[in-house]
């Protein structure tokens, strides 16, 4: 009776692939094979029970782990089919919160730019630092407060609550406004910059206010020289002492200064919109 199933159990064993190939795989084969000779050669042999035993147990746990094998395929195929599913639902949401984006910035003509916008500036200055209307800045880049009402809302604010003209860091979209309406002659020396203003990005008729601004492109007067430049590295140095621009040539009269400095950042403002405003000024 047992030796019915241990023959039987015994020819399972050495039909199935081994699974967990090892150098005892092996052995245990040759020691079959030498089994099912001396079996041929004397027949029954001693200890068939136990081994018929063993082998049982190896088969079961084999199936075992086919199984398992066959579940594990199952479901990494699953898990590849949800990752497609995944990618295909991230793009669909991605259009949709563009979508409710895009339209609450048309209904309540809210300004924000992915890219940056660029618009001209005005600074006084000084020995120590270039200084804007309400501020002397501390480096070529700026980002906004908010001075009459605390931090609330995203900057600059287009509600209203700070009053008219409203917070944020402004630049205009051509230069000549900024020369008439500041009476460049009156304020000594200037500079003038083209600065690309990025985060909310709220437009005017004559210009913008951005959350943050970085200066691109300055032209600076110090005591007759004149600076022009578009080099970060070189700007940095100009915030942070602007009397490095008397190292720079001298121009002789202050009309003449103005108009370099016009003309330098008008052809950086030509050269860099390609890449922003193009995209951006709708
Ligand atoms: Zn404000």
């Amino acid at each position: 009776m047992f030796d019915a199933i241990s023959s039987e159990a015994v020819r399972l064993e050495i039909e199935m692939e081994p699974i967990l190939g090892t150098e005892r795989t092996q052995r245990l084969a040759e020691l079959r094979a030498t089994v099912r000779r001396y079996e041929d050669r004397y027949g029954e042999l001693e200890g068939m029970i136990d081994l018929a035993k063993a082998n049982a147990a190896m088969v079961s746990r084999q199936r075992r782990y086919e199984q398992l094998a066959q579940e594990q395929e199952r479901i990494r195929r699953q898990m590849e089919s949800m990752t497609s599913e995944v990618r295909r639902i991230e793009c669909w949401l991605e259009f949709c919160l563009e979508d409710v984006i895009a339209r609450a910035r048309d209904n309540h003509a809210e300004g924000w730019s992915p890219t940056p916008v660029l618009g001209y500036r005005l600074w006084a200055v000084g020995r120590d630092a270039l200084h804007g209307v309400k501020m002397p800045w501390p480096g070529r880049s700026l980002a906004a407060t908010c001075l009459s009402n605390g931090d609330g809302g995203e900057l600059p604010h287009s509600d209203g609550r700070c009053g008219r003209l409203g917070c944020g860091i402004y630049a205009a979209k051509t230069v000549d406004p900024l020369y008439t309406e500041f009476d460049v002659s009156t304020i000594g020396d200037v500079a003038l910059g083209l600065v690309a203003l990025t985060g909310k990005v709220v437009e005017h008729d004559a210009g913008y206010r951005g959350a943050e601004a970085t200066v691109v492109a300055l032209g600076a007067s110090l005591e007759r020289h004149l600076l022009l430049t578009s080099e970060p590295r070189i700007l940095d140095a100009v915030f942070e002492d602007p009397t490095v621009i008397k190292c720079e040539r001298e121009v002789e009269t202050e009309g003449q200064r103005l108009l370099e400095m016009e003309t330098f950042v008008e052809r950086e403002a030509r050269r860099a919109r390609p890449w922003t405003l193009g995209i951006s000024s709708a």
